[in-house]
């Protein structure tokens, strides 16, 4: 379940600034969910791995005079209303004004968590509008400059330590506690690899425009559907809306929308052309995956041109192996998206891969295998002392992220962590997901 942020705050104190701060320009398209007045935009991102819808109310203040209307007044309430938590945005260039005292009337009165954000504070000007900002009695304001990223972490901070205490509404972003959520899948791949041609097949409709032109399709857009009942919220870094922009530097993938739509993802399709596969676009785009430590499948598309594909698959296989060690194992499915074979064999890859990457051993069973690993192959020793691994433990999924505690972390070579990956892979089945070893210093942490 998402939390709901409701940005709120006078016309003009740089809401919109911050919304696309926090959830990029061009998703903010993206997410502008159906039955939503236009009155304000959501976008949702992930903070700290939880996952939160972002309401931006600026859109209230196109046409709106001098003052602030009642609808501004009554929209913001409702968002307020809707939400988990609000930021409320001041300008400390100009200082508090009567609106500002207004806002912060109608934020005080919902009982939401509040965090109150001075803006702008690039200039000299500001100290005292952040001065002025904390006579509201609304807590420490938080100093930031949307327009130029300062003071973001320390908002995003503060958001997850409010969050932390806070359980999330039964917000209506399509997703009840007892349904299944849906799975949030991103479809990567050079311009031309078929991208387009997939999800067209995939929907059933012809939804995205496709042709033979590279990067004909722009920008990151989601869509919703289903595969054997499971629910697929995929994004694609082509465009779904019916005339796709034709821009001048739609040739080059972008990696800034491929990141974007990978951050977003539960899992990664990664679509390369068989003809063509794993030029360095390909690599880039498939270690970014790992990095971002996201489930990766690898579509292996236009399998139908390929003429000894027996031969080809067992070189790609291999090839895999090599060029993406991070996540060894990862699977590689054939598919012809224009045929429409292989998204039988695609869609279980994506699911078998979700399910590891969801994956939790008990601790127990971590240090039966910690202690059967070492027994194997000892760590070697650090000035003239043997490294001691005393206590593993799994403190997190989505990926799964171990912590080790160890006696000297730092001197621990990197080759015995990748040594203990491996293990682990073999050990508990975990092939093809990005797996996180985080060594500690210490003992068992669990006892005194
Ligand atoms: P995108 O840029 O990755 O979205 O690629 P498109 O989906 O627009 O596809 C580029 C071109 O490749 C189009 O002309 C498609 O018809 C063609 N294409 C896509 N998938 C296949 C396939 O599986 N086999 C063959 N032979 N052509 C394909």
């Amino acid at each position: 379940m998402a939390y709901r942020i409701a940005i709120i705050g006078r016309p003009n104190v740089g809401k919109s600034t911050l919304f696309n701060r926090l959830v990029g320009r061009k998703l903010a398209l993206v997410d502008d969910m159906p039955g939503l007045t236009r009155d304000r935009k959501e976008g949702k991102v992930t903070l700290s791995g939880r996952e939160a819808i972002i309401i931006d109310t600026a859109g209230l203040e196109e046409g709106e005079s001098q003052s602030i209307s009642e609808r501004m007044r009554a929209q913001s309430e409702a968002a307020l209303y809707e939400s988990d938590l609000a930021l409320f945005i001041v300008d400390a260039r100009t200082g508090i004004t009567p609106a500002d005292q207004m806002f912060a009337e109608i934020a005080r009165r919902s009982g939401k968590p509040l965090i109150l954000v001075a803006n702008k504070i690039e200039g000299r000007t500001s100290a005292e509008g952040l001065y002025e900002a904390y006579a509201l009695g609304l807590g420490d304001p938080i100093a930031l400059s949307a327009e130029h990223g300062r003071g973001v972490s320390d908002l995003l901070d503060r958001v997850e330590e409010v969050l932390a205490d806070v359980d999330p509404l039964e917000a209506d972003d399509g997703e009840s506690d007892d349904e299944e959520r849906a799975i949030r899948v991103a479809i990567v791949g050079r311009p031309n690899a078929g991208k387009s041609t997939l999800v067209n097949a995939l929907l059933g409709e012809d939804r995205m425009i496709t042709g033979p032109e590279a990067g004909l399709t722009r920008d990151s857009v989601a869509v919703d559907f289903a595969w054997n009942n499971r629910g697929i919220r995929l994004y694609d870094t082509a465009g779904l809306r019916k005339k796709a922009k034709v821009t001048g530097r739609a040739e080059q993938l972008s990696v800034g929308d491929a990141l974007r739509s990978i951050r977003f993802a539960e899992v990664v399709i990664l679509m390369v052309d068989a003809d063509r596969p794993f030029e360095k676009q390909d690599l880039a785009i498939g270690g970014l995956v790992a990095d971002e430590g996201r489930a990766l499948v690898i579509a292996v598309n236009k399998w139908d041109l390929v003429e000894d594909k027996q031969a080809r698959m067992k070189e790609l296989r291999a090839h895999c192996e090599n060029i993406l060690p991070q996540v060894k194992g990862v699977p590689v499915v054939t598919t012809s998206a224009l045929s429409g074979s292989g998204f039988d064999k695609l869609m279980t890859a994506l699911f078998e891969i979700y399910e590891l990457w969801n994956k939790r051993v008990s601790t127990a069973k971590l240090n039966d295998f910690l202690i059967d690993a070492v027994d194997r192959h000892q760590p070697p020793a650090s000035h003239g002392r043997r490294i001691k691994l005393r206590f593993m433990t799994q403190p997190n999924a989505r990926p799964p992220t171990f912590a080790i505690f160890c006696s000297q972390p730092d001197d621990l070579p990197r080759s015995y962590t990748r040594y203990l990956e491996n293990e682990l892979r073999k050990c508990f089945n975990w092939p093809g997901v990005p797996l996180r070893i985080n060594m500690r210093k210490g003992k068992n942490p669990y006892q005194p």
